[in-house]
């Protein structure tokens, strides 16, 4: 068995990318940003530009540090790493990409068991936390981390509520546990829900954002969280080979999204909520209405599964990507406009029909 992607078919460009938000490509003032930026040796604290981002991103997230680090399944592994001990269970919804796509880390690198919890739309509620908490006994798990991902990716990109975060960190907090949030699409939430990410991470211990997903810069996350919860999570950084020399180019391009990036997501909700209306018009496929950014869709009635419909998409250059055979998904991000969605729905409904 081979994990290794296959290779791009490079005769055959997309021209509407909606399989991930994290297609992206840096824009021309990105890279000059990029080109000009002030380096140094992350790791020995001597990069100007790293520490830049990161006491930007550890205001933006109201904590009082923040690690720069490559990619969001790394924030979530150090995270996990730095709040657990080996035989912990971490509390998270049922569809969370820590138990679905990250490998199997958390057991693999920190031996947490992860107990999945049902709730609509990748959201649970602390009457569902509250029932999942064991005894505390010689014979239970020790629970001693609640996640939550903001937007739910599997769940539509539906949006936590500050309301609901609370109350979910609440009972966390009530019974000894940490609250750790996936936040890679944090900012897609601050502007569907019209609040400063600052506050839907408050009642969050620690939160990380995602550069690569709608922020469109090419490679970095941030993790955020307590100075003592940072200083800890260094040696996990170290441990993993996330701790990096001249990161200050790639800092320079995320510093650059979170000041011209961030605003300009709700066009992306608006092409979303485009492409659903008139993706719902098309017979046979029902849309999930987006709450931001995602675009989920059930194509059972047309007769084609998502790969088959996938397939007659790709001639005309456009992609979208599936869960499972008949759940699709299409993503709307800063290189797909509002006329590309018109397009693409024109080709949805050219190729659903032949
Ligand atoms: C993309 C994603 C991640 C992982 O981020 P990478 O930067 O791709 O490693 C984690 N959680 C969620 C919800 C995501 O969508």
């Amino acid at each position: 068995m081979s994990y290794e992607p296959a290779r791009f078919d490079f005769s055959q460009p997309i021209r509407i990318d909606l399989y991930s938000d994290t297609r992206t490509r840096p824009s021309r003032a990105m890279k000059q940003a990029m080109v000009e930026a002030e380096m140094g040796d992350e790791q020995a604290g001597s990069d100007p530009s790293v520490w830049a981002l990161c006491d930007y991103s550890a205001k933006l997230l109201g904590k009082e540090a923040a690690m720069f680090l490559p990619s969001g399944t790394m924030c979530n592994q150090v995270a996990i790493a730095t709040h657990t001990r080996p035989g912990d269970e971490i509390l998270a919804h049922e569809d969370a990409h820590i138990q679905s796509s990250e490998a199997g880390a958390p057991g693999a690198i920190s031996g947490v068991l992860i107990r999945g919890l049902p709730g609509e739309r990748g959201i649970f509620t602390a009457d569902t936390l509250r029932e999942a908490i064991r005894p505390v006994s010689r014979y239970s798990p020790p629970q001693t981390l609640v996640e939550v991902e903001q937007t739910a990716n599997k769940g539509g990109g539906a949006c936590w509520s500050v309301a609901g975060l609370q109350s979910v960190a609440d009972v966390a907090h009530a019974h000894g546990m940490k609250v750790h949030m996936d936040g890679a699409r944090l900012m897609n939430a601050a502007i569907a829900l019209g609040v400063p990410a600052s506050d839907i991470a408050a009642s969050c211990d620690t939160v990380w954002l995602d550069f690569t997903k709608g922020l469109g810069a090419p490679l970095g996350a941030v993790l955020a969280g307590s100075r003592s919860f940072i200083g800890e999570a260094w040696r996990w950084k170290q441990r993993l080979g996330g701790a990096m020399r001249q990161g200050g180019m790639n800092a320079a391009a995320c510093l650059y999204s979170l000041q011209h990036n961030i605003d300009r997501l709700a066009e992306d909700h608006a092409n979303a909520a485009a492409l659903a209306r008139g993706m719902a018009q098309i017979p046979g496929i029902t849309v999930e209405m987006p709450e931001t950014n995602l675009v989920f869709f059930d194509i059972r009635g047309t007769g084609l599964t998502v790969p088959e419909f996938a397939a007659r998409l790709r001639p005309h250059g456009v992609a979208v990507s599936s869960t499972d055979a008949y759940r699709g998904r299409a993503c709307l991000h800063l290189d797909v406009s509002a006329a590309m969605v018109e397009e693409a729905l024109g080709i949805m409904r050219t190729v659903v029909a032949g």
